[in-house]
């Protein structure tokens, strides 16, 4: 029988897999996966670590024996695959009880993306924890249990921010860490200074402009202190929130295509560009953004997901493409949702684009309503086109999710002129009768004219 082999048991991997077993009966299908869960929710990690999640078992969305009972999945959990060989098509895994080597004739890589690990001292203290899968969440909640009173987050992108708020809502006092002048490098620095006076008043101790140097432990060799480029720090626990990088040491040692930051390159149907039969999607591999152009690395849920169902298609005999990214992203720290798509200021002057950035304010429902909040829409529309490049939002809940029509705005080339014509819903308690979004669109639109 033919067979499809799976590896990494996460967004990308197991998307691929129920895809290609609703499309193809006959398919053998095997997914490894090193750690100890399968279908977990690693963005709902901090919410488990904060506590609005009650267990681990509640991120799951499908354990292997589910697999194994409705898909006939046969998952193989503490299975690492330490070797792939493209030309023999075979991998090898280091399982539970010794290696083997398993033959394919499909091959998925869903190996995701791993936490960037500075080359710094005392980076391998016990106690500094990188967040990326479920068994991590699992070793942050178990240093918790020992009530620990002072934790350091590093670095400051929506990880970073999650966790530190997490840590606050379990009593800790937290410090956060970020080398930049300016928390969130994924919006602009003006809409970031306001994530960082919200987590101000949520009595986090945010230090910008504070790289780290380093990270002390004590004769056990437990982090006890971090000295970062303006002072240090006394700690019981060290979180690193400093990006991730796609994890594909496997795939380059076996030959296989890649690009930006070393993600795999694939086609838009996931193929890889240099094997046949090898497939990859997810955290470890590249999508072609809209807007510029070009691929690009960008670890998101939304991607992997599916980069897996097209890759799980197309692997089974039948027809899909992912249609690229536009970074479009969200997040609630503390009482602020931030939202963006698109170009960031910094991204559009990069990629060389001529453009107008406005900033409006607006309230998120009527403003007589009692619980009427804030909300900041920030747009980028390039000069002479008009064309929407980007977009930003900031405020108080029931802001964030305006930013799918920002989105939509984008993936369709909508000039602000046109957006400002879009129409939209309005009832008082979601938003003023103009809303934030085509005001927004309208200001930036006469912005271009004037
Ligand atoms: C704390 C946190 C919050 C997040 N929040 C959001 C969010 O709100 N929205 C959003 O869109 N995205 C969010 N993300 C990103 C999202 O979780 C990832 O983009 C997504 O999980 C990627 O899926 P994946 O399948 O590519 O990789 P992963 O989820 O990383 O899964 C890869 C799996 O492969 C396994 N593996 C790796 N190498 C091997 C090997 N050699 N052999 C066997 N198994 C292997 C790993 O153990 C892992 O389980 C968040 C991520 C984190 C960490």
């Amino acid at each position: 029988v033919e067979r499809l082999v799976i590896v990494g048991g996460d967004a990308a991997g197991m998307s691929a897999a129920t895809v290609a077993r609703r499309k193809r009966d006959d398919l053998e299908i095997i997914a490894l996966e090193r750690g100890h869960h399968t279908s977990y929710s690693a963005c709902g990690i901090p919410y488990w670590i904060g506590g609005e999640v009650s267990s681990a078992e509640d991120l799951v969305a499908r354990t292997p024996a589910e697999f194994r009972d409705k898909h006939r999945i046969d998952v193989r959990l503490e299975s690492e695959v330490v070797g792939v060989d493209p030309a023999g098509c075979t991998v090898i895994v280091a399982g539970p009880s010794g290696s083997y080597e398993l033959r394919y004739d499909h091959l998925m890589l869903g190996t995701g993306a791993v936490p960037v690990v500075p080359d710094l001292p005392g980076v391998d203290a016990s106690g500094v924890y990188g967040v990326q899968t479920l068994d991590d969440g699992e070793a942050v909640r178990a240093a918790l249990s020992s009530a620990p009173s002072r934790a350091v987050v590093v670095g400051g992108g929506y990880i970073g921010l999650e966790m530190a708020e997490a840590l606050v809502r379990r009593g800790l006092s937290v410090t956060l860490l970020e080398a930049a002048p300016e928390v969130m490098s994924t919006v602009d620095p003006d809409v970031g200074a306001q994530v960082r006076a919200a987590m101000g008043g949520m009595g986090i101790d945010v230090r910008i402009g504070e790289g780290l140097r380093g990270i002390e432990s004590d004769a056990s060799g437990r982090v006890r202190r971090v000295v970062s480029e303006g002072g240090s720090y006394d700690t019981d626990l060290v979180v690193l929130g400093l990006g991730v990088r796609p994890n594909t040491r496997l795939a380059v040692e076996a030959g296989i295509s890649t690009g930006v930051k070393h993600a795999i390159s694939t086609n838009r149907r996931m193929r890889t560009l240099s094997h046949e039969n090898i497939w990859a999607g997810g955290d470890c591999a590249e999508s072609f953004h809209r807007v510029l152009q070009r691929p690009a690395h960008i670890a998101l849920g939304t991607h992997a997901n599916r980069h897996g169902k097209v890759a799980g298609a197309n692997l089974a005999g039948g027809y899909d493409t992912f249609e690229g990214v536009i970074g479009t992203a969200l997040t609630r720290i503390c009482d602020l949702e931030i939202a963006r798509t698109g170009l960031s200021s910094r991204e559009a002057t990069e990629a060389g684009f001529c453009y107008e950035a406005v900033t409006t304010e607006s309230t998120t429902r009527a403003g007589y309503l009692p619980d009427a909040g804030r909300i900041t829409v920030k747009l980028l529309a390039e000069r002479g086109t008009g064309r929407l490049l980007g977009g930003q939002i900031v405020g108080h809940q029931g802001s964030a999710k305006r930013i799918d029509v920002l989105a939509t705005a984008i993936w369709t080339d909508l000039s602000v002129m046109e957006l400002a014509e879009v129409d939209l819903s309005y009832a008082p308690p979601f938003g003023p009768v103009w809303d934030p979004v085509s005001i927004a669109a309208r200001r930036t639109a006469a912005a271009l004219l004037s």
